[in-house]
This record gives C-alpha cells, sequence and structure tokens, in this order.
C-alpha cells in the first residue's frame, strides 16, 4: 500500500464497509489521497444503516431514525488490495464523538473475544463460503462435486486465487457444490475477527472475479426455488492457556471437560440464537431435513444433517479437532453469528453444561423425542428467544437486539404476502457485493 496517498490521474479507490443487520454490506468509497481521513474522523453514515432490511426497506425505531450521524473509521493496516486500485477495509461503527457505536457489529465480535480471554481461552475461526454462480455452467452439464465443474470454470478459479494472494486471503480449497451453478471455498482458521472481515474479503473478490468473467454470484440462503441452499458454515476451535480443549482429554472423542461443555453450550443455546444465524425470508427454505444445513439441533462426530457437526482429531483434520455450526447462511452477519456462537460456548464451559447425547444417523430417520428439535424457522419464535436469550443479550447488547428485532420483523412482514419466488427473486443477490 506504499503509493496509496499518490495522486495520480486516475485516482486508487479507498473502500470501508461494515456489515448491517440484515447481513448485508454497506460501504464508503474516498480517493486513495483522503485514506487519512477515513482513518481519523471517518465517513458518515445515518443512524438509519443500522434499521435497513436485506431489501433495503428502513424498520425505523426510537434509536435509529433519521436525525443523528455515525462515522465508519477503518484502520490503515487493515487495507487489502482487491485489484484494479481499490483496497478495502473493514470498518468500525463510531458516534460523533468518537467512540465506537454500541451497535457495531465488529465491536461486538471484539468484546466477546476479551471475555473469552478473560478465562484464557482463545478462538480460531475458518469457514466454507457457498454461493451460486450465474451464467457459467449451463444446469444441463451440471454434476454435484463435478470434476466438469471445476473444469469449465478453471479460469475463473484461477483467477479467484491469484486475487486471494493479492489480497492476502487465504483460500484452502474450492470444489463444485451439489446444486447446479454451486460452488464452495474454505477459508483458513483466523482469529474471530479476521475470520468475520475474511468473510466479506472473500465475497468482494468472489464478486469481482465473477463479474470480470461475465457471471452475477449470489451468497443467497436459497438462490433459485427448490435448489440446494448455499450455507455458511463456521467452524472454530478452542483453546485454554494454549492447550486444545477439543482433543487431548477424556470426554467423547478426546474431549476436555472444556471442550464437552462447550459443545454441550452451543447445543443447549443454539435454537435461541437463530435470530442471528439464519432468519432471512429465505433461511427456513435451506433449514429442511436432508439439505445438509442442520436442521436439527443435535450433535454427531461427522453428522452432515446435525446442526453442530463435530471433528474428531485425525490425520485428515490439519487443523486440529474443530466444531462446525452448519445452521449459519449467507444473510448472517458474520460478526454478530461468530459472537454468539462463541458466546455459548463460553457459557457451556463456564456452567459446565452437560454434553447431551450424540446422534451417530440421519435425525430424521429417529423419533421426535430422540433426533433433537427442529431449528426454529418462524419469526415469532426465533424473535422472542432472542430477546429471552441472557447469552445473546450479554454478547451482543441492547442496542444490537433492538435494531435486529425492528429488522427482522419489518423484513418478514414485508415478504409475509409473497410466494417462495417472488422472495428469492427479491433477495437474491441482497448479500452480494
Ligand atoms: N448446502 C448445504 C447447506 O445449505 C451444505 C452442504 C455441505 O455439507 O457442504 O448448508
Ligand atoms: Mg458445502
Amino acid at each position: 500500500m506504499g503509493n496509496l496517498r499518490e495522486v495520480t490521474q486516475t485516482p486508487a479507490l479507498v473502500i470501508g464497509s461494515i456489515v448491517d443487520l440484515a447481513g448485508v454490506a454497506r460501504a464508503k468509497v474516498v480517493p486513495a489521497n483522503r485514506v487519512d481521513a477515513f482513518v481519523s474522523s471517518g465517513m458518515g453514515a445515518s443512524p438509519s444503516w443500522n434499521v435497513f432490511c436485506a431489501d433495503d426497506a428502513l424498520a425505523f425505531t426510537e434509536n435509529y431514525s433519521v436525525v443523528g450521524d455515525l462515522r465508519l473509521r477503518i484502520s490503515e493496516s487493515d487495507l487489502r488490495d482487491v485489484g484494479d486500485g481499490v483496497s478495502w477495509a473493514p470498518a468500525t461503527l463510531h458516534e460523533l464523538d468518537g467512540s465506537v457505536s454500541p451497535v457495531c457489529s465488529r465491536e461486538a465480535l471484539r468484546r466477546t473475544t476479551s471475555v473469552l480471554a478473560s478465562n484464557d481461552l482463545e478462538a480460531l475461526v475458518g469457514r466454507e463460503i457457498e454461493f451460486t454462480l450465474f451464467g457459467g455452467v449451463p444446469d444441463e452439464q451440471w454434476s454435484a462435486y463435478g470434476l466438469g465443474a471445476a473444469l469449465a470454470q478453471e479460469s475463473f478459479i484461477r483467477e479467484l486465487f491469484a486475487n486471494a494472494q493479492r489480497a492476502q486471503l487465504n483460500i484452502e480449497q474450492f470444489h463444485a457444490e451439489y446444486g447446479p451453478g454451486q460452488f464452495e471455498i474454505s477459508l483458513a482458521p483466523a482469529s474471530p475477527v479476521e475470520s468475520a472481515d475474511n468473510v466479506i474479503l472473500a465475497r468482494i473478490l468472489i464478486g469481482r472475479t465473477a463479474r470480470a468473467h461475465g457471471m452475477t454470484v449470489s451468497f443467497s440462503p436459497m438462490p433459485t426455488v427448490g435448489s440446494s441452499g448455499n450455507g455458511a458454515h463456521q467452524h472454530f476451535s478452542l483453546t485454554r492457556a494454549g492447550v486444545p480443549i477439543f482433543s487431548g482429554g477424556r470426554q467423547a472423542y478426546g474431549m476436555t471437560d472444556d471442550g464437552a461443555g462447550a459443545l454441550g453450550g452451543l447445543v443447549a443455546h443454539l435454537g435461541d440464537l437463530t435470530a442471528v444465524l439464519a432468519s432471512s425470508p429465505l433461511s427456513g427454505m435451506r433449514l429442511q431435513p436432508n439439505m445438509w444445513s442442520g436442521a436439527f439441533i443435535t450433535w454427531g462426530q461427522e453428522n452432515r444433517e446435525a446442526a453442530v457437526r463435530f471433528c474428531a482429531e485425525s490425520s485428515g483434520n490439519p487443523h486440529g479437532a474443530n466444531v462446525e455450526v452448519k445452521v449459519m447462511d449467507g444473510s448472517a452477519n458474520p460478526y454478530l453469528a461468530t459472537a454468539a456462537i462463541l458466546a455459548a460456548a463460553h457459557a457451556g464451559i463456564v456452567n459446565q453444561t452437560p454434553l447431551p447425547r450424540e446422534v451417530t444417523v440421519n435425525p430424521s430417520t429417529l423419533t421426535e423425542s430422540a433426533r433433537g428439535e427442529r431449528v426454529p424457522t418462524d419469526m415469532g419464535e426465533i424473535l422472542q428467544r432472542l430477546r429471552a436469550s441472557g447469552v445473546a443479550r450479554s454478547s451482543l447488547g441492547d442496542s444490537i437486539i433492538e435494531a435486529l428485532v425492528a429488522v427482522k420483523e419489518l423484513e418478514h412482514s414485508r415478504c409475509a404476502g409473497l410466494d417462495a419466488s417472488a422472495v428469492v427473486e427479491r433477495l437474491r443477490y441482497a448479500w452480494s457485493v
């Protein structure tokens, strides 16, 4: 970034963005010679940015309306070269007096990591990002996980890897997913905030590369009616005083007591956290049995139908034992989702929550009492459980919950009278950048 401030004929661009409560990234752009202002005073944004729905409707509340002003601030050290003279950095949201806004989701995650650190706990977070490319491989030529699809998109894949390398994003692998046009990348484990930043960086790079190849990309939980959903699975591992808690212990699959508590806490609280994991008007279409989206709140070693998939230590897991939360989809704000997941695991460690019985088969084949409850898809229930959840309130804070509830209520009422295809079309590109 050495020559960022040079004023040239065609100025380089600096972009800073936040993720709002509908999971949509919203941005400000300056010429590179204004980067200092972006770092110090910040770029203006109305408080209404906090109450935009995925379709841009405004869910005004008492505290978030047309009056007042906020600032997006970036750090120069976070800037990444995303190509063609464009640099991007994740922004934090500040009040005019310079303090960090209580509605800043990046700050909520940073705060959660500090709470963990006060108990000597440190998390690493990895991601699987699924997306659908339109305008690429024709549907009739599609095979799930197909070699043909990978070869057909080889120039896109090659350019994406090159762009990621330049932007210092560690993409570990790429594959064709199940549904037509659907692909997936995995992002290497990183600190929680950096990992959430990386979700947006990855979307920028996928979006820019797709455009350069004449394609559009959707991260929507349901990109076309009746298709395979796009998940945004989160993996995490935890160490306590530097020692892994999901391996090396005497509980199931080598978990330590802390590890079992973390998993127990996660399963116990997961249903209360759906509002930040998968609550767009499309999320319920994806969270159905046999879609590998983890529709049942239970856990199992390498169980792809469980909301929580445990991945035990093995030679096939180079990053060591970890836990995957499958519920999360592309509409989730990655900062808030990660904050809530880590807070649930932390609560389980502190309270030594017992590990529930493992489900070792497809939960759909079991009786209702044996397979675990379904992840809620009814918005009334999702918001009622959010409001009542101590884990959510302590990790997200009152301001975020106020805005989130308003956004989700309006989002759902606006889609309530529409048929599925209208909602799918309306929101197809809401989470694309
Ligand atoms: N597409 C599935 C989802 O919506 C996930 C498939 C997989 O296990 O990778 O979560
Ligand atoms: Mg996948």
